[in-house]
Formats: structure tokens, C-alpha cells, sequence
């Protein structure tokens, strides 16, 4: 069996995906009120009547404005994790 040696460069990338924030929509709390997507464009896009996140990890400038939005939602149906 083959297993890849990390680089120091490697365990940094790692590091820095184990410890991005990542987030997700409950979508029975979600009322699709579009919020979200006027504060945070770049992560929220309201799917099919509920809003849903476009990315993986939050790159970290725009971890911020996802907090924001977070406090904003009127339903508290944006969970942030890994932080
Ligand atoms: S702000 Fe909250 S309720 Fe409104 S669309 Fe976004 S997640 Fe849904």
C-alpha cells in the first residue's frame, strides 16, 4: 500500500482546512428570506425556498460577514462549526 509522505508545506494546508470555519442551513429552520444572501453574496445562494451555502470552508475574510449573517437570520437556522 501506498501512502503519501506530507511536506511541512502540506500538514500547513491541512492545518489551516482543520481549523476553517465551515457552516450549514438548517433547512426546516431556513423561511428564505434572503438575508443571508444580501449580507453574504459569496457564501449563501437561496435554492430551491430554502438558502443553501456555497462553499466547503469560509476563506477567512469572509468569516466575519458570515458571522454577521449568522446573528442577523431571523430563524437562527445558520450553524457555524469548526470554530
Ligand atoms: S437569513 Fe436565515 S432564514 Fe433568511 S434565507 Fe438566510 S438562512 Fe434562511
Amino acid at each position: 500500500m501506498f501512502l503519501p509522505i506530507l511536506g511541512e508545506e502540506n500538514c500547513a494546508e491541512r492545518e489551516e482546512v482543520d481549523e476553517a470555519m465551515k457552516l450549514r442551513v438548517d433547512p426546516d429552520l431556513c423561511r428564505a428570506c434572503e438575508l443571508c444572501t444580501e449580507t453574504c453574496p459569496d457564501i449563501f445562494e437561496i435554492g430551491e425556498d430554502v438558502a443553501t451555502v456555497e462553499v466547503d470552508f469560509v476563506p477567512s475574510d469572509l468569516e466575519e460577514c458570515v458571522r454577521q449573517a449568522a446573528e442577523d437570520c431571523p430563524a437562527e437556522a445558520i450553524m457555524i462549526e469548526g470554530q
